[in-house]
């Protein structure tokens, strides 16, 4: 018996918190794990956009036929003028080639499938904290990972300082994950001056960064939230970028995103793109379309886009409103310690510090459901949930 060897496998931090979320019988409960946007109702719609483009499709679309290794041309297309604009020297020096893959996870795992097999960088540099599927992906893939400091817990800020301290100590061809925008799950992101500078680090170091960009939109814009990418690709001459349209276009289980591979030359990114491609016949010979022809058909149709530029304003102003009733919330339930930091952090999520055992008896006592690292979906926030949750928070604080 071959299974008899097999242990049970942990329960993921984040997707096991809403399998117990789900058997929870109680009727107040709240879920601030898994970052999912929720709506003022507490749904989580399908854009209008996306219903539109849906629509479309299925008026106009003449073939389920196979797409190619590297999926919807268009799309791809798309995909780099969102990243870097149309106009940036990457693209119009065809030093950027993208592959559409499978949610801003599959992405990943493409990208250091690759790396693994094809490089001679087998070590990555992940930030702590970061988001909690990281570590599983690139070790499954084969990556040594070590990690740089991000986060200082006493003042809830960034220690940029430790950051390059340990990013010095990287060695010649090790890779750099950097979180493109709105940072999961500290929420604070490096400004301009800070992305400038480590981008000259990773120059002067021959270390190549791999961006995960799964929130472009949700920070301060979707061209503003590229910025620190931008800054980066003009200074380095190879990085990766692994992006997704999960969350931006609320196309969670459609599972669309892409591999964007930037080379020094445009032979040389033909040749890495290649083999990104022959990754990708390994693992799933060919992606789906239907969420790469949802995104190409609204970002290449004027009106839709603007339409989803403005649901993904809606989207971001939502929690930007719920972040500040949040912090307001807290002090109305009689909170005396300072959540003030709640405020300057960026996207979904708010690191909020509280400890495991005090998140552990926000779940067993409130039914209110957080990461334990203290990681709150702030998009799962609503008015209706919000004296619940901060009710909670105030008894186990
Ligand atoms: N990267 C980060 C930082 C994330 O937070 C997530 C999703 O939560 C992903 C990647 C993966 O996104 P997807 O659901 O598209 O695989």
């Amino acid at each position: 018996m071959i299974f008899s060897q097999v242990e049970l496998a942990p329960a993921d931090p984040i997707l096991g918190l809403t399998d117990a979320f789900k058997a929870d019988v109680r009727e107040e409960k709240v879920n601030l794990g898994v970052g999912i946007y929720k709506d003022e109702s507490g749904q989580t719609p399908i854009l209008k956009s996306v219903k539109f483009a849906e629509e479309k499709l299925l008026a106009t679309e003449k073939s389920k036929s196979y797409l190619g290794m590297e999926g919807v041309e268009a799309y791809n297309r798309a995909v780099q003028s969102l990243l870097f604009g149309a106009e940036h020297s990457v693209v119009t020096d065809s030093r950027a080639l993208t592959a559409q893959a499978p949610g801003g996870t599959g992405s990943l795992r493409v990208a250091a499938e690759f790396l693994v097999r094809h490089t001679d960088s087998k070590k990555i540099w992940i930030s702590n904290p970061t988001w909690a599927n990281h570590n599983n992906i690139f070790s499954t893939a084969g990556l040594e990972i070590a990690e740089y400091t991000y986060y200082k817990a006493e003042t809830h800020s960034l220690d940029f300082e430790a950051m390059v301290r340990d990013l010095e100590t990287a060695q010649q061809g090790d890779l750099v994950l950097l979180h493109g925008c709105c940072h999961n799950p500290t929420g604070i992101d490096l400004n301009n001056q800070q992305w400038q500078q480590i981008a000259e680090l990773c120059l002067a170091k021959g270390l190549v960064p791999l961006f995960d960009f799964a929130y472009q939109g949700f920070g301060a814009g979707v061209e503003e939230d590229a910025q620190g990418l931008r800054i980066v690709a003009n200074t380095v001459p190879e990085l990766i970028v692994a992006n997704s349209f999960s969350k931006n276009f609320g196309l969670y289980n459609e599972r669309i995103g892409a591999v964007t591979v930037v080379g020094s030359t445009s032979q040389e990114t033909v040749n890495a793109f290649s083999q990104i491609k022959s990754t990708i016949r390994a693992s799933y010979s060919n992606p789906p379309a239907h969420g790469a022809l949802i995104v190409s058909t609204i970002l290449e149709d004027a009106a839709l886009k603007q339409l989803w530029h403005d649901e993904l304003q809606e989207m971001r102003e939502r929690i930007a409103e719920m972040r500040t009733l949040f912090v307001e919330s807290l002090k109305a339930a009689g909170v005396t310690q300072n959540f003030d930091f709640i405020s300057n952090q960026n996207g979904m999520f708010s690191f909020s510090g509280l400890s495991k055992e005090q998140v552990n008896r926000l779940r067993d006592e409130f039914a209110v459901y957080i990461v334990g690292s203290g990681r709150i979906s702030v998009a799962g926030m609503t008015k209706t949930n919000m004296p619940v949750i901060c009710a909670a928070i105030a008894k186990v604080l």
